[in-house]
């Protein structure tokens, strides 16, 4: 979390601009206090006692952080983007990681990195479409994406069908980088074998789908700012998930796979 409240005028603060001589610190979920971090390499931030059960905040990575930083920083000196925060606690269900209007449209920007359940993910988009928040989900870039065979999680998998086949990856400032996960074929070569009359056969060489790879084919790199538009996501229920009427923020690229 980059964010917390200063108990001294119940102030919303961020560890950016905070010392640790204003503390205490409290968690604006659990109340609870929470802790200033600051180095010179690490994104300033504060962190709960270990024991803590709180939500907020958990599981955020180093990378995570990084990125809602530069993000925030970014649409701030962008004149299109108004408003944007991070953390906002105003919508009590959910804490969005960052959020403001681009334009005229609500937006909410979510960053994944760590493992999340899929009805978390559900819960979350229902919770900003019933708001009437376009989401954009962003994860970030890893250079396995540049492999020909990259083996999604299956809540990757999830977003990236949330999308249409769209997944956007994080790479710097304002900017992703969107892939479409392509089927993946195993080249399969059997061996040579011999019938019962001792004849040779060769049977020929064939291509088996993977369920578990992916081909990653990637788009064009899109500005956050420029590059996105309100997308109404329909009602489906494919073979493995089952999505629901939702309103996302989706990139306005043609199809490139
Ligand atoms: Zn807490």
């Amino acid at each position: 979390m980059l964010t917390s409240v200063r108990l001294y005028n119940n102030k919303k603060v961020d560890a950016e601009y905070s010392k640790k001589d204003e503390k205490p610190f409290i968690c604006p979920l659990c109340k609870e206090e929470v802790f200033l971090r600051k180095g010179l390499v690490r994104i300033h931030h504060f962190y709960h006692k270990q024991n803590s059960n709180c939500h907020f905040g958990e599981g955020e990575s180093e990378n995570h952080r990084l990125c809602k930083r530069q993000i925030l920083n970014a649409l701030q000196k962008e004149p299109a983007a108004i408003n944007f925060d991070i953390e906002r606690t105003e919508l009590k269900t959910v804490i969005p990681d960052i959020s403001g209007r681009i334009r005229d449209i609500p937006v909410v920007i979510e960053i994944q990195n760590s493992s999340i359940d899929i009805e978390t993910i559900k819960y979350r988009t229902r919770e900003y479409t019933r708001r009437g928040i376009y989401l954009l989900w962003i994860l970030i870039w890893n250079d396995r994406l540049d492999s020909e065979k990259y083996n999604p999680r299956l809540w990757e998998r999830y977003i990236h069908d949330l999308y249409k086949g769209r997944l956007y990856y994080w790479k710097e400032d304002l900017d992703v980088i969107p892939y479409h996960f392509g089927d993946y074929y195993f080249y399969r070569e059997p061996e040579p074998y011999y019938d019962t009359s001792g004849e040779q056969h060769y049977p020929g060489s064939y291509y088996e789908f993977s369920k578990r790879y992916v081909t990653p084919i990637k788009g064009n790199v899109v500005n956050i700012v420029e590059g996105f538009l309100p997308f109404v996501r329909n009602y489906e229920k494919t073979d493995i998930f089952e999505f629901h009427n939702s309103i996302l923020y989706s990139d306005n690229q043609n199809i490139w796979w």
